[in-house]
């Protein structure tokens, strides 16, 4: 394997040289990418299978359809995206012309996260081939066979001049940060988030980090709580809790919690069956640390459903956890996993202290039929994106931008929004040099006097 430094500087003459400047070239790209996804579904499918037990209906519509829908919208989008946008002017730019010229920023490094190895990889990439970049992609290690596959198809459909897998760990990843990269895109945890940052700020490079933390899901007695417990039950065990937007932990009253509770076992059943172990529908824990480090958190409160596990298989069973103690690690750490501890609250003011005592989080789920309440939880939170009476749906909306607020990263992307990432808005002012332009000006040239200044 070609080392980071050999690798850059090819994506940096390939840069230079111009060529991924035309919009045909940039175009030609994504359907050649749009086209692996379809030639090479199966092959995905079987990686993904190998690294978290995927099932086919969530690979396809958390990971594939994503990046392909993506990719459409990029298609029909592109050429008015990267028009110049022509601003507001004042009198004394009457004769002039302004506006903002999107340039890609060079040569872009994207690090991908192993819980959606391919889209949480390809989705940024796509916005930074759209916006004219080259790109080092760095799959995560973690998933394993998704990285092996990524590094022998993706040549075979992207320009190797300007688009190159580089595979590998901390030890690589490292190496790569020494080199100098014009933007940064990072999806991971907030620790790494930080050694990233620090290593682009020694050549002050653009850092885009997609990063986690726990998201808050509030639930008042106001709602229609066995719909409300289908759509959490879903968003929590989707990729066995493995999302970064999962909800992490329920914030409720000991009277909502109860009849959740008996609601959540319901329709655990009704999703997985008597033994989710036995459900197809069910992955499991991508790797034997993540699996040690949940089933300690068990030990943190009653388990009240769930609990079983089995380390042959890297099982965990939908759980939730009632009791914990407020300094345990299953309420201050990320879970990114099938737990789902209960944190007891009075009331909505009560709620908000208790987010507000934390980092400010990824997402926040507010489950309320009170829009008083709903309003106050929205004007005295920060979080990256809420979502009121559902769980990870917001992300499906790509007229709204992805991203954290402080721990939970910095920047945002999707749509448009993944285009304006990989974009350096250029202020251009291009200026009349005619013969009235040149009167207008004069008022500012030396030597100053009174009458100038009235004029001013
Ligand atoms: P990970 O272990 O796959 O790490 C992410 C990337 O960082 C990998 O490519 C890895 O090689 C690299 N990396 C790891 N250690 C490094 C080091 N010391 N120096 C340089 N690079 C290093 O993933 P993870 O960190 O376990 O991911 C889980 C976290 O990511 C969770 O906190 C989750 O919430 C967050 N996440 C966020 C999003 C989002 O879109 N905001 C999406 C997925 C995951």
């Amino acid at each position: 394997m070609a080392s980071p430094s050999e690798i850059v500087a090819v994506l940096r003459n390939s840069f230079k040289s111009g060529k991924t400047l035309s919009l045909e070239y940039r175009i030609k790209q994504l359907k050649n990418l749009h086209r692996m996804y379809t030639e090479k579904e199966k092959e995905i499918l079987t990686a993904m299978y190998k690294d978290l037990r995927k099932s086919k209906m969530e690979a396809v519509v958390t990971e594939l359809d994503i990046l392909i829908n993506d990719i459409k919208n990029t298609l029909y989008n592109i050429r008015q995206w990267h028009k110049n946008e022509y601003v507001h002017k004042d009198i004394a730019n009457l004769l002039d012309t302004a506006y903002i010229q999107k340039d890609p920023y060079g040569v872009a490094l994207v690090i991908g996260s192993w819980n959606y190895p391919l889209q949480l990889l390809l989705l940024p990439v796509q916005g930074a081939i759209a916006a004219g970049n080259c790109v080092l992609l760095k799959p995560s290690e973690v998933s394993q066979f998704t990285a092996k596959l990524l590094a022998e198809i993706i040549p075979q459909y992207l320009d190797p001049d300007c688009y190159r897998v580089y595979n590998g760990g901390p030890e690589e990843t490292t190496e790569a940060l020494k080199e100098k990269f014009d933007i940064i895109f990072y999806t991971g945890s907030s620790a790494v988030g930080k050694i990233i940052h620090s290593a682009a700020n020694k050549n002050l490079t653009p850092t885009i980090l997609e990063l986690g933390g726990k998201s808050p899901c509030y639930i008042d007695n106001s709602v229609n709580l066995k719909r409300a417990v289908r759509r959490i039950i879903w968003g929590k065990f989707l990729n066995v809790g493995q999302t970064c937007v999962a909800p992490d932990y329920i914030l409720c009253t000991t009277d909502v919690q109860n009849k959740f509770i008996e609601l959540a076992k319901e329709v655990i059943t009704e999703y997985f069956g008597k033994n989710p172990k036995e459900s197809p529908d069910l992955g499991r824990i991508i790797s034997d640390k993540h699996f040690q480090r949940l089933t300690a958190l068990l030990k943190d409160g009653n388990v009240a459903v769930g609990g079983e596990y089995d380390a042959n298989e890297k099982y965990i069973a939908p759980t939730i956890l009632i009791n914990a103690k407020i300094n345990s690690a299953v309420l201050n750490e990320e879970i990114f996993g099938p737990i789902l501890p209960i944190v007891n609250i009075d009331d909505t003011v009560d709620a908000i202290q208790y987010i507000n005592s934390r980092e400010k989080p990824l997402a926040l789920y507010i489950f309320s039929d009170n829009k008083n309440d709903v309003e106050l939880i929205l004007k005295n939170t920060s979080s990256g994106s809420v979502c009121v009476n559902d769980t990870i749906m917001q992300l499906t909306v790509d007229t709204l931008p992805f991203g954290g607020v402080g721990n939970s990263g910095m920047g945002s992307y999707h749509g448009k929004f993944s285009f304006d990432a990989f974009s350096h808005k250029k202020s251009v002012l291009y200026k009349d040099l005619g013969f009235i332009g040149e009167k207008l000006s004069e008022a500012r040239y030396p030597p100053y006097s009174p009458g100038k200044m009235a004029y001013l």
